[in-house]
């Protein structure tokens, strides 16, 4: 097992999150449980799971055989689900959450949160699970549901006393919904979970969660990437950060990658990451950001490339979200 010392943010709950962790979004199910595993043995503790990826029965496989060879306990791992915009009626949040925690194999999350503020039609988990976007699962689609954000957080807050969830967070929220939400909320969230790299600096909501006592989760922190991946063409037009020379001229100053420089730069304004990988090598790499520090110029060096560009557009929500071709 390799040593790696991973910082830990302390939650407005006492809770403690460890500050780097693994994505679960398309990771491959066939892959799921071997890389969750090979995860925990390289000495990640805190994974990034959601009802949408469509692989948590895996991952708890992963999770499981670790466990069962003792490399881990339950208790030293952060696992963490969200809540699909299909079950946003407030009736429908702990059955929802109790089905994710059996494929997980869990009787708890460490942190659940609203994957995001849209609330779609109910889809019977019988019918079609995950439910995604569409509600005839043909790319036709995409149904408003009723639910209002103010009734979701009260079923989510009802899951810490039930025990289902030690911590509660929400996604994808601008500052605007944050502030609605401190309005009513009984617990202030946790966690805000959000779209954050060089092209997307979003100071004014990290400052809004900092003078709040909410953590904040930067995802898909090498920007363009990941929609490369998905075959966004719109994420052609944008340079990719891995050779973008801001980043490769600091990341050879330092001898480390550009993936690590810019979970770096993620890490040192108080971000927790959770970059994805299947790959051991690039896992290594990516749980390795904590020890070594950017100077000052080089953070501002490195923010200074934000053109507010959003990849994951909530814009686009009640047209084809992932229609790409
Ligand atoms: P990411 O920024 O982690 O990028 C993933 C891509 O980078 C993949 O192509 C991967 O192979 C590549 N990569 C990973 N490590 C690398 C390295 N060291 N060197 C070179 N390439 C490397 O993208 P992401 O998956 O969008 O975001 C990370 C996680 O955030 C997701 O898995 C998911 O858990 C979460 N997420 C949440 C939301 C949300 O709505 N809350 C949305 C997107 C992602």
């Amino acid at each position: 097992m390799v040593n790696i010392q991973v910082p830990t943010i302390k939650l407005n709950n006492g809770a403690g999150m460890p500050q780097v962790g693994l994505g679960l979004w398309k990771v491959d199910k066939g892959t799921c449980a071997d890389v969750v595993y090979n995860a925990i043995k390289e000495g990640y503790r805190l994974f990034d799971g959601a009802c949408d990826y469509g692989n948590e029965t895996e991952a708890g496989q992963g999770v499981a055989r670790a466990i069962k060879e003792g490399l881990v306990t339950r208790s030293e791992l952060f696992i963490i689900s969200k809540l699909w915009n299909s079950f946003h009626d407030a009736e429908r949040v702990e059955p929802i959450v109790r089905k994710q925690l059996g494929d997980w194999g869990i009787d708890y999350f460490d942190l659940y949160y609203i994957h995001f503020p849209v609330s779609l039609q109910y889809v019977d988990p019988s019918v079609r699970y995950p439910p995604g976007w569409y509600m005839d699962g043909a790319r036709k689609e995409v149904v408003r549901g009723k639910a209002t954000l103010q009734g979701t957080w009260g079923a989510m807050e009802a899951l810490v006393g039930a025990g289902l969830a030690k911590s509660i967070g929400i996604s994808n929220y601008n500052g605007a919904l944050v502030l609605d939400l401190l309005a009513y909320a009984r617990i202030v969230p946790q966690v805000l979970q959000i779209e954050h790299h060089p092209y997307l600096t979003q100071a004014p909501l990290l400052e809004l969660c900092r003078r709040e006592g909410i953590a904040v989760t930067g995802y898909s922190s090498f920007g363009p990437q990941s929609f490369l991946d998905l075959g966004m063409k719109f994420a052609e037009d944008f340079q990719a950060l891995f050779s973008h020379p801001v980043v490769v001229a600091v990341a050879e100053k330092h001898g480390r990658t550009p993936a690590q420089v810019l979970l770096r730069w993620n890490t040192q304004r108080g971000v927790a990451v959770i970059p994805k990988s299947s790959s051991l090598e690039r896992l290594r790499q990516n749980l390795d950001v904590c020890s070594f520090d950017l100077s000052e110029q080089e953070l501002k060096d490195i923010s200074a490339l934000d053109c507010g560009f959003r990849f994951n557009n909530p814009l686009n929500y009640g047209i084809p979200v992932y229609n790409f071709v």
